[in-house]
């Protein structure tokens, strides 16, 4: 029996394999590895792609993030208000320039942010807003972009996992002060390697964004400020910029396979399918229900329910098992067990099923119906 993987990169590759060796063997035919004409072209449709004035390419989703906090000039005594149920990378960069993450408590409807909680985060030293939009599924932003305005707050969204996701007509990373992409392999247009961009309708945040990716040289050779290597290597553009191509497709094969999953999984007992937002469209890139259960029988269940499921050649995923203000790395800021109550149930009911755009209709019956199985048998 062979395993249903949680996503497969090599058959979306084998689909552009010819247009990508031909683009990437060009970049190496033409000696220009660093920056270039194809980075600069990247960079623009991306933007385009997102509708922001300016996209500057960068190393990675981390930098994206770095690079907008360091942009606002965050730092030392400043405070960034955000999720504490994303990956480290999130809260890792409010750390990194020296200011302080506060957590938030999240929908478990949504897995995003609780905005009722939002406002009430927000102090006179906030320096900035930190959406995530998790799994491919949009934050409302509307009422995000009201709390940022009526405090005066900027909003950097963090859309690692949600390119092509929109909030009513616009996309996200186009509606907060500045957007952070990551194009990690397993993102939703994901690169042969690491990569990212952020993208922004104000000039002179893109401008310093360039001048601190560069060794925070605007004029090679003089350095106003302590930047950081953080470019697109050109080969990664111009995949990128092949694959961009296919993103609204691929995205589309992904709403597919959700719509599939919400019906196999609608009316199984204790399962918590995701739900579409209430506007606009998420891009799935994590397809993930709750095990209600959990409550009852303990995190180990949900172990013991994933072994069932390996067995049964069914690959699943924990995004995320430890909450950030629990982790150990944030034990000086003292959130306690039960602090934010809603995220630390989450990350232990919480289920990742395969999903890719290709995953065929046999194999989400196959994932279903061991999930069924696993949960009248599993004790
Ligand atoms: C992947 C990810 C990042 C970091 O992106 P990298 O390109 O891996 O550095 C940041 N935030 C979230 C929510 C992510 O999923």
């Amino acid at each position: 029996m062979n395993t249903i993987p949680p996503l497969d990169l090599t058959e979306q590759y084998r689909s552009i394999e010819a247009d990508v060796s031909a683009a990437v063997n060009e970049v190496l035919a033409s000696g220009r590895y660093i920056n270039g004409p194809i980075v600069d072209e990247f960079a623009g449709a991306f933007g385009d792609y997102v509708g922001t004035g300016e996209c500057v390419a960068c190393n990675s989703g981390t930098d994206a993030l770095y690079l907008a906090l360091r942009a606002l000039a965050i730092g030392p005594g400043d405070e960034v208000v955000t999720s504490p149920f994303t990956f480290i990378a999130t809260a890792e960069v409010i750390s990194a320039v020296g200011a302080t993450p506060v957590f938030v408590d999240i929908d478990p409807a949504t897995f995003n942010l609780d905005l009722d909680h939002l406002a009430a985060a927000i102090t006179p030293r906030t320096k900035a807003i930190m959406p995530v939009h998790l799994f491919g599924r949009p934050v409302d932003m509307d009422q995000v972009m009201a709390i940022a305005q009526r405090q005066g707050v900027p909003v950097i969204e963090d859309c690692a996992q949600a390119t092509g996701a929109m909030w009513g007509d616009r996309k996200v990373g186009a509606i907060g002060h500045i957007g952070c992409f990551s194009f990690f392999p397993t993102k939703n247009l994901g690169a042969c390697g690491d990569g990212g961009a952020l993208t922004t309708n104000d000039p002179d945040v893109a401008a310093t964004c360039r001048m601190l990716r560069e060794h925070g040289s605007r004029v090679r050779y003089f350095h106003e400020a302590i930047g950081v290597n953080s470019r697109l290597d050109a080969v990664q553009a111009a995949i990128l910029q092949i694959k961009l191509r296919h993103l609204d497709g691929w995205n589309a094969g992904r709403q597919q396979v959700a719509d599939r999953y919400g019906e196999l999984l609608a009316n199984i007992p204790g399962v918590v399918a995701p739900t579409a937002p209430a506007q606009g469209r998420s891009v799935w890139n994590q397809y993930t229900v709750r095990l209600e259960a959990v409550a009852t029988k303990g995190g180990e269940w949900r172990d013991r329910v994933r072994q069932h499921l390996a067995d049964q050649g069914v690959s699943s995923m924990v995004y995320y098992p430890l909450p950030l203000h629990r982790q150990p790395v944030y034990a000086d800021l003292n959130y306690s067990e039960g602090s934010l109550p809603q995220s630390e149930l989450v990350a232990q009911q919480v289920l990742s099923l395969p999903m890719f755009p290709e995953l065929t209709a046999e194999a989400q019956e196959r994932v279903v119906y061991a999930l069924k199985d696993a949960l009248t048998s599993v004790q």
